[in-house]
């Protein structure tokens, strides 16, 4: 019984080093609780590397983002989640986050995007100026996306719900 039980532990432990990428087993056998220990102590190194790319931005229902300035590092994939942490439907209080070229006049965007109702204003007019978008979010919804910006700089961003842009609106640095 006393063996089964080392021999379940120790099953286990082998494919918590298989999930976590391969961390090195120390040797010491029947000590899940220790190993467990260590092995998420192992994970850390290799998520805190791309960590500083993972960003979150809240839009709610007073119209705001919870952040007018994003940072992000040069050549890593960035990986950005805006939550809608209101309640109203997306039909009236809409929230996305577009990503734009630098240098791009975040009014004259959100002018364009007025008129994109069919394609949750994201104007196809204007694609030349957008990196990334989120989906158009309504009350409880949120959106991840994925790019890499290689190019250091001041990427300006708004939400392009029509109106919106009036309060909505910041800028990410890529350093
Ligand atoms: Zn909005």
């Amino acid at each position: 019984m006393n063996t089964q039980t080392k021999i379940a532990a120790l099953i286990l432990m082998g494919f918590l080093t298989i999930t976590s990428c391969g961390k090195k087993e120390s040797g010491q056998v029947g000590e899940p609780a220790d190993t467990t220990e260590t092995s998420t102590e192992g994970e850390a190194a290799p998520v805190t590397s791309t960590a500083e790319n993972v960003l979150v931005i809240e839009g709610n229902d007073q119209m705001q983002f919870n952040t007018n300035e994003l940072k992000a590092v040069a050549g890593k994939p960035i990986k950005l989640t805006l939550k809608h942490v209101g309640k109203i439907p997306k039909e009236a209080m809409g929230h996305n986050l577009v990503i734009l070229q630098e240098g791009t006049d975040q009014t004259a965007f959100a002018l364009k995007a007025n008129d994109a109702k069919a394609t949750d204003y994201i104007p196809e007019s204007e694609k030349a100026s957008i990196i990334a978008h989120t989906k158009l979010l309504g009350g409880g919804e949120e959106d991840t996306i994925e790019f890499t910006i290689d190019k250091k700089g001041s990427y300006p961003f708004v939400c392009s719900f029509p109106g919106h842009v009036a309060m909505m609106k910041g800028v990410l640095i890529v350093e």
